[in-house]
């Protein structure tokens, strides 16, 4: 299983990039099309990128 860390503007739901998103199956949506994220989530995951860059 491979975790990566999804970028600031990735889905809402999911966090795969609008432009390679088309349908995506993930619990608890299901299928869903691709959604914007909230102030929070893009200040979450761009944190968590930040965070990630210094670990390696
Ligand atoms: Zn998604």
């Amino acid at each position: 299983m491979t975790t990566r860390t999804p970028s600031p503007n990735g889905c809402q739901h999911c966090g795969v990039d609008q432009r390679e998103h088309m349908q995506q199956w993930k619990p608890p949506v299901g299928w869903h099309k691709w959604a914007a994220p909230t102030q929070d989530q893009i200040k979450a995951r761009m944190r968590a990128r930040r965070a990630n860059r210094k670990e390696q």
